[in-house]
C-alpha cells in the first residue's frame, strides 16, 4: 500500500516504452523542440535572408526546403509485393533530405544535414561555442537527453528506430526539459533494459533530478543499482508468475537484506555491504 500526502502530487504520468511520435520524420531533437531552434539559428544566417528562407525551409515536416522527391525523409520506400519493403537512398537529394540551396545555408561551416547526423553530444558541443543566444537555447533543449544517456543518438535518427528503453528515456528528458511543472507521480516500467552500467547512473541521476523538482517516483525494476537507490521498496514474490505477486517485504533496503523470505534481499546484499 502506498501512503503520502496525496494533495501534493498533482497529475500521474506513465512513462511507457512505446515509440515517440507516429512519424518516420520525427526524431528526439524535434519531441524536445530542440529543432525549432536550430530552424530559427538557420534563417537567422545572412544567406538565409539573402534567399528570404524562413525557419519552415529548414523543416522536413512541410513543403519549401526540404527535398520534394523523398519529402524530407531521404530516402524512397519501395513496396515489394512478397519481400520485405526496400528502402532506398533517395535520387534527388541523395539522403540529404534538403533542397540544394537550404544546405547552402551554413551556420558556422555546417549545413542542416550535417546537423542532423551529429550526435546529441556532438550538437552540445557544437553548439555551446556559437556566440548566439538561439545556440544557447538549443544547447538547453538538448542536454536532458545527454543527461539521460541518450549523447550517443544522432540528430536525425528517426523515432521509430528508437529502441524500447531509449523511447522511455526520450520522455524521461522531456519532462528534465520542463521549466515548470506540477509535482508529478511518474511511473516507471523497467527503465534499464538494454542499459550499460554507465548509463544506469546517468538514470539514477535523472531520476534525482526529477525529484530535486518535487516529483515522486514509482519504478518497477529488477535492476539492483537500482532497488538499493530506493527510499522505499515494495517486494513481490516470493517465486515468479503464478508462484508470486504476494507481498513479501516492504521498507527500506536496509531493511530488505535482513529478510530471510526475500530472494530479492539475497542478492541485494552484497550492493550494500
Ligand atoms: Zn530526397
Amino acid at each position: 500500500m502506498l501512503r503520502g500526502d496525496l494533495d501534493v502530487i498533482k497529475d500521474v504520468e506513465f512513462i511507457d516504452q512505446n515509440p515517440i511520435g507516429k512519424s518516420s520524420r520525427s526524431n528526439p531533437a524535434t519531441y524536445l523542440k530542440a529543432w525549432d531552434e536550430v530552424r530559427k539559428l538557420m534563417s537567422d544566417e545572412k544567406q538565409a535572408k539573402l534567399e528570404g528562407f524562413k525557419p519552415a525551409h529548414f523543416s522536413f515536416n512541410v513543403d519549401g526546403g526540404r527535398c520534394d522527391e523523398c519529402q524530407g525523409e531521404g530516402s524512397i520506400k519501395v513496396e515489394m509485393q512478397f519481400m520485405a519493403d526496400l528502402v532506398l537512398t533517395c535520387e534527388s537529394c541523395h539522403g540529404k533530405r534538403f533542397k540544394n540551396e537550404v544546405l547552402d545555408i551554413r551556420h558556422r561551416h555546417k549545413n542542416v544535414f550535417e546537423i542532423l547526423e551529429m550526435t546529441i553530444e556532438e550538437a552540445i558541443n557544437f553548439f555551446s561555442e556559437s556566440e548566439s543566444t538561439t545556440a544557447k537555447r538549443i544547447v538547453n533543449k538538448l542536454k536532458p537527453l545527454a543527461d539521460v544517456g541518450l549523447g550517443y543518438v544522432h540528430m536525425g535518427q528517426s523515432s521509430s528506430t528508437l529502441s524500447g528503453g531509449e523511447s522511455q528515456r526520450v520522455k524521461l528528458a522531456s519532462f528534465l526539459a520542463l521549466e515548470k511543472s506540477e509535482p508529478t507521480l511518474f511511473i516507471f516500467d523497467e527503465p534499464t533494459t538494454g542499459l550499460h552500467f554507465h548509463d544506469i547512473n546517468k538514470l539514477l541521476k535523472a531520476f534525482n533530478a526529477l525529484i530535486d523538482k518535487g516529483h515522486s517516483i514509482i519504478v518497477v525494476e529488477h535492476n539492483m543499482e537500482i532497488i538499493k537507490s530506493a527510499d522505499h521498496l515494495i517486494d513481490l514474490g516470493p517465486e515468479g508468475g503464478n508462484e508470486g505477486g504476494y507481498l513479501v517485504f516492504e521498507g527500506t533496503p536496509e531493511k530488505l537484506i535482513k529478510e530471510p523470505k526475500s530472494y530479492t534481499g539475497k542478492y541485494l546484499m552484497p550492493y550494500l555491504s
